[in-house]
């Protein structure tokens, strides 16, 4: 795909993305002359899910770039990400949150974290289920944890044409999203984030309380 394609793609989409919606461009497989043809429309935040794509792309291109981690992250690769990482988007399970502290510490800073929850029906997708988020919370330990920050969800929808399923997925993610954030987090202005929305569905998303947008194949392949 043409480099300036990509920047005309890029700058359409911000042009009508409502305001408070923040587009992650998600690079994955695409090489670096991509992600240097988005930087140039404007484009500031990508997303990559493969630790070692993620440091590869980091070293290689501008250092304003916010660099989101939306793969599924094994604890052995934390190290790799953790020194520059702007937005860890897969936490699912209270050690992966350990560890990620463990090395923010290392790092000497502290690393924005979302909860990656299970909403869609397929059973491949990885997250907490909506029980599971509730009992890492309740049991209270992670406020101990000084080297990450909580600062919302993320989740997926099921991968169908069904535009209800899709709809009912991220309303249900919406609501735990305004539970866990008046249980927990009611006088914290940080925990924010609703990454949810990926290419096919990302105005259900949207219309559903979503904050960040994960967008590949339209704005790479298409
Ligand atoms: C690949 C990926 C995306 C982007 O998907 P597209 O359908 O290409 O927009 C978004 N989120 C996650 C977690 C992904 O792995």
């Amino acid at each position: 795909m043409k480099d300036n394609t990509i920047g005309e793609k890029i700058k359409a989409l911000h042009a009508t993305l409502p305001q408070g919606v923040t587009l992650i461009a998600v690079s994955k497989y695409h090489p670096v002359e991509a992600v240097q043809a988005a930087y140039e429309a404007g484009q500031r935040d990508f997303g990559e899910s493969k630790a070692q794509d993620l440091t590869a792309k980091h070293d290689a291109l501008p250092k304003d770039i916010n660099w989101h981690f939306i793969g599924h992250l094994q604890t052995n690769k934390v190290k790799y990400i953790a020194p520059f990482v702007h937005l860890i988007h897969s936490i699912d399970s209270y050690k992966l949150l350990c560890e990620v502290n463990r090395q923010g510490a290392k790092a000497e800073r502290r690393i924005p974290c979302l909860l990656q929850i299970h909403i869609a029906q397929e059973e491949t997708k990885f997250g907490l289920t909506p029980q599971e988020c509730r009992e890492l919370l309740a049991q209270g330990e992670w406020r101990t944890l000084d080297n990450i920050e909580l600062r919302g969800i993320m989740c997926m929808a099921s991968n169908t044409d069904d535009q209800e399923q899709i709809a009912g997925e991220f309303s249900q993610a919406q609501q735990l999203f305004n539970e866990i954030k008046e249980h927990h987090f009611a006088d914290n202005d940080r925990f924010s984030i609703i990454s949810a929305g990926m290419s096919d569905d990302y105005p259900i998303a949207i219309s559903h309380g979503s904050t960040h947008i994960r967008l590949g194949s339209s704005i790479f392949c298409e």
